[in-house]
């Protein structure tokens, strides 16, 4: 597996890294055992980078992860654990006071000492003004304690990005994390990546299946995209399956292309899709992708190519 440095941090990651959303039961029931053997299966194939948060599964995510990663018995120095605050099953609070106490709770559930990359969740539902004035401080000095190493911030609006990057010191974040924005269907992160590269952030890019738009089985019932959206990538999905070929493999591998985007991260929940993913990883290194492919897909997508959905509150 392809290792990548991710902006300034010297951390080198995992090009696929590890979603573990879906080990909070958020796309269907996950067993122990089965999230056990894929966080294996996964580090054992070359993935070292594991994305959590308190969010995900109201807690869920973060214990079953915590278990599994204990349970390789590895050295912590070789895999990079990333968490989350501000996000909460009860709701949303980037208060200083909360995310303080947000990752000590974190540290307990992942059984660890400290996390790799704390970041704010899905910012785009707080005022951005206290993510830049009280969250961010907050999170520096938690920076400071030794409690993570590196701190970002994620959300769907690309807009955020700049307003928050271009209102904090130099060097205060370390990456962003954006998602649904660099796939088949909506690729417009790369139209930021000179600007976040030009402000020395890692880059990491969530989601390159549009969280199961782009899979056979199609995306859960709770998927914000727009009927339209739905259908498209549906047809797209049946389009390749009749060719033989699988959207799912196509949709990671378009994300994989882009080498300024560090690492990818796939939300993953059995053996099979790791083993689909670490494969499709691997051939894209041998064989490239599968132009063809992509240019019938992006033909079928095109009507809705680039749109998203409304996320987050309306900021004074
Ligand atoms: P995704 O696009 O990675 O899709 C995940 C879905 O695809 C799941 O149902 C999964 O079981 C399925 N899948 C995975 N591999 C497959 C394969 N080979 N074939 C068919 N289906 C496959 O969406 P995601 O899980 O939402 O995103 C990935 C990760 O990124 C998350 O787990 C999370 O860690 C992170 N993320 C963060 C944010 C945020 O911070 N705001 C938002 C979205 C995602």
């Amino acid at each position: 597996m392809e290792l990548r440095e991710l902006g300034r941090t010297g951390l080198k990651v995992s090009s696929v890294g590890f979603g573990a959303s879906p080990l909070g039961n958020v796309f269907g029931t996950v067993s122990e055992e089965q999230a056990n053997a894929s966080v294996r299966l996964a580090f054992q194939s070359g993935i070292n980078f594991f994305d959590t948060s308190p969010y995900y599964g109201g807690t869920l995510s973060e214990k079953v992860l915590g278990k599994a990663l204990k349970a390789l018995g590895a050295p912590r120095s070789s895999y990079v654990v990333a968490t989350k605050c501000g996000r909460y099953k009860e709701g949303f609070d980037f208060s200083a006071e909360r995310v303080t106490r947000s990752v000590e709770e974190s540290l307990e559930r992942l059984q660890l000492d400290y996390v790799d990359i704390l970041q704010c969740h899905d910012i785009e539902f707080g005022s951005l003004d206290q993510i830049v004035n009280e969250t961010i401080p907050a999170l520096v000095k938690l920076k400071e304690a030794g409690k993570t190493r590196f701190i970002g911030i994620t959300g769907l609006p690309l807009g955020i990005f700049s307003y928050v990057l271009d209102r904090v010191p130099p060097g205060t974040l370390d990456v962003v994390l954006s998602y649904c924005h660099y796939s088949l269907n909506d690729s417009t992160l790369g139209d930021l990546v000179p600007y976040l590269k030009g402000k020395g952030v890692g880059i990491i890019n969530a989601s390159p299946l549009s969280m199961g738009l782009l899979t056979e089985a199609g995306p859960p019932e709770w998927h914000p995209a727009s009927p339209q959206i739905k259908a498209a990538c549906q047809t797209a999905a049946a389009h390749c399956k009749e060719k033989g070929k699988n959207i799912s493999k196509l949709a990671l591998q378009y994300s994989l292309v882009n080498k300024e985007i560090t690492s990818v991260l796939i939300g993953m929940k059995s053996l099979e899709q790791v083993e689909e993913n670490v494969a499709a990883a691997r051939e894209l290194a041998t064989c490239g992708i599968d132009e063809e492919a992509v240019s019938e897909v992006e033909a079928i997508l095109k009507p809705v190519k680039n749109q998203s959905w409304p996320s987050g509150i309306q900021q004074s």
